[in-house]
């Protein structure tokens, strides 16, 4: 319950090892174990959706029901995530999918990019603060 409470209740996407670190604050005797065996049952059921961004970790986004359609931008040093929606590329990706003959069903669009401090100071200052 309470693992579940703590999805529902951020915006963020998380890791599973973050996920973890946030229920044991409200409940320290949570184990890792409970943590990885609910997971599954959030993505399943669609509540959340499981995301391969390429990293160590897969990422959840625990507001996709919500809002299916939207993009992410992800900074290649320190995993900032910032969620967009645009509906340009929504046009877009309609016109590609009904020139290959698809129908689309749906879209998820990530931009691997460096973030405002990484292309000024050349890294990232909440790497650290991040893991
Ligand atoms: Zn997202
Ligand atoms: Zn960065």
């Amino acid at each position: 319950m309470i693992i579940i409470d703590v999805v529902f209740n951020t915006e963020e996407h998380f890791t599973a090892d973050q996920l973890l670190e946030w229920s044991r604050s409200r409940d320290a005797s949570i184990s890792r174990a409970t943590v990885y065996r609910t997971l599954p049952l959030l993505t399943e059921s669609g509540l959340v959706h499981e995301m391969d961004f390429g990293k160590d970790q897969k990422y959840y986004d625990p507001n996709y029901a919500d809002h299916p359609n939207h993009h992410h931008i992800i900074c290649e040093d320190c995993d900032r995530i910032v969620e967009f929606e645009s509906e340009k590329i929504e046009q877009l990706e309609g016109e590609i999918a009904q020139k290959l003959g698809f129908a689309l069903r749906s879209q998820n669009l990530r931009i691997t990019a460096n973030c405002e401090s990484l292309k000024k100071n050349g890294s990232c200052g909440q790497k650290d603060a991040c893991r």
